[in-house]
């Protein structure tokens, strides 16, 4: 009998548990995963690697003895730059925060330099929280990109559509071109993935929306819009139009699979039904509601409808952090409290929500979003030696229930380092915190002045 030739792959992670998210419901115990090309090439019992890896592969190989490794987690909704707005305008309801705040604020500063240095202090965050993909709707998308290559994270960026003139674009047509322009630029990336972002049906007449919906379909992108957000933005829109806001957006044809709604907290049964038709998705935000008042969604209703619930953070401004973890458990306790039941939202389902959920919302469940073989190795490792995570009788519960961001050890994107042993690996720690620190003095100044 010859013995099978050993194989070295590009990367070796041997965990404890390994929870792929797909199947649901499941859990490898003292497991590998096999890296190769950047995609999962392997999956298979801790016993079975020693045996069919070389020596080269088993000394590089990766052990996590105590720890958890689940897919990268996907924040569906958010905008990065506003990082360095993280707790300028708290306590305040989301008009006046708008208003008084944020826009005044965002008019001053929000410029290309921002942006990059927003989105890197963002990146940081989301590494170092477990986060491998995120939807990003802000000004500067090509900033972001940028960014996002650098630091090796994934991004949907959600390019911003108005009907109003900002630092970015003069009018929807440019913000419309900006957009299809960028879709050119990164068609064929792996980690920069362009959709139309026209921020909310308030703020973006019929015309745009229209053409939106057409290039959508002809270039096959998503479109990522808030909705729906509060109950007083339907009540207005009703007052103004006449129709509900998700009906008017039904008529103009982007009630589709592309469209992915954030918020959601104020809809009614025929609403939930036609978005169960439709094939749209949800990015629900639960601290932001919570935060800015802003309604309750609720997310028992819309999976048992079949509806695709994702999971975001929104802007640091109004969360005030980019932890899926804390996100995660919010969701699971809130949609509890929502649905007045205790088995509503269970923790297999909202680490769902924050990991394959949000690659289908984005079109990319085909790529990311479960620990399969053949997708992109987008992994987050987790210690679970602390006090905090014993007694351990069933690790999901654990990821969901009780666990802090500061035990994600480990992160690879397309299996390469972000984040090896608490150390970040894409970016310069020392450096990111001085430049932040340059921009809250600025920041600061201006929101004096205002
Ligand atoms: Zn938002």
């Amino acid at each position: 009998m010859t013995d099978k030739p050993k194989i070295t792959p590009d990367l070796v992670v041997f965990a404890r548990w390994i929870v792929p998210v797909i199947p649901n419901e499941t859990i490898f115990e003292n497991s590998a995963l096999f890296v190769t090309k950047g995609r999962i090439s392997h999956l298979v019992p801790a016993s079975e690697a020693e045996t069919m890896l070389s020596d080269n592969a088993l000394h590089a190989a990766t052990r996590l003895e105590n720890h958890a490794l689940i897919p990268g987690l996907i924040n569906a909704h958010g905008h990065a730059a506003m990082t360095l707005l993280r707790g300028v305008g708290d306590d305040m309801p989301l008009q006046a925060w708008l208003e008084q705040r944020i826009w005044p604020l965002e008019g001053e500063l929000a410029d290309a330099e921002f942006v990059n240095a927003g989105v890197r202090l963002a990146a940081a965050e989301m590494i170092r929280s477990g986060t491998t993909c995120f939807a990003d709707n802000y000004f500067y998308p090509d900033e972001s990109a940028k960014v996002t290559l650098e630091t090796k994270l994934r991004v949907q960026l959600a390019c911003p559509v108005l009907d109003f003139p900002t630092r970015w674009a003069k009018n929807a047509d440019e913000y419309i071109n900006k957009t299809t322009a960028l879709h050119d630029r990164y068609r064929d990336s792996e980690r920069v993935h362009v959709a139309f972002g026209p921020h909310s049906p308030y703020s973006v007449s019929d015309e745009p929306l229209r053409k939106i919906a057409k290039l959508a379909a002809e270039l096959d992108l998503p479109i990522h819009m808030h909705v729906h957000e509060t109950q007083a933005e339907v009540d207005d829109a009703q007052r103004r139009d006449g129709i509900r806001p998700l009906a008017r957006l039904h008529a103009l044809g982007l009630l589709t699979p592309r469209l992915i709604c954030t918020h959601m907290t104020a809809l009614t049964q025929n609403e939930i039904e036609l978005m169960a038709e439709s094939g749209s998705h949800v990015a629900h935000c639960p601290e932001s509601n919570l935060k800015l008042a802003s309604g309750f969604c609720e997310v028992e209703k819309l999976t048992r409808h079949g509806i695709n619930v994702a999971l975001g953070t929104d802007g640091c401004a109004s969360n005030n952090d980019l932890d899926m973890f804390s996100e995660m458990r919010t969701a699971a306790q809130l949609g509890k409290a929502v649905a007045k039941d205790a088995t509503a939202v269970p923790a297999s389902a909202a680490l769902a929500m924050a990991t394959i959920n949000g690659a289908k919302a984005m079109g990319l469940d085909g790529e990311i979003g479960s620990l399969e073989i053949g997708k992109l190795a987008d992994l987050c490792a987790v210690d679970m030696s602390g006090i905090n995570s014993m007694p351990l009788y069933d690790v999901v519960s654990q990821l969901i229930y009780s666990t802090q961001a500061s035990q994600v050890s480990h992160v690879w994107s397309s299996g390469e380092p972000l984040l090896y042993n608490g150390k970040l690996q894409t970016i310069d720690e020392q450096k990111l915190k001085q430049t932040t620190q340059e921009w809250q003095l600025r920041v600061k100044q201006t929101a004096d002045m205002a």
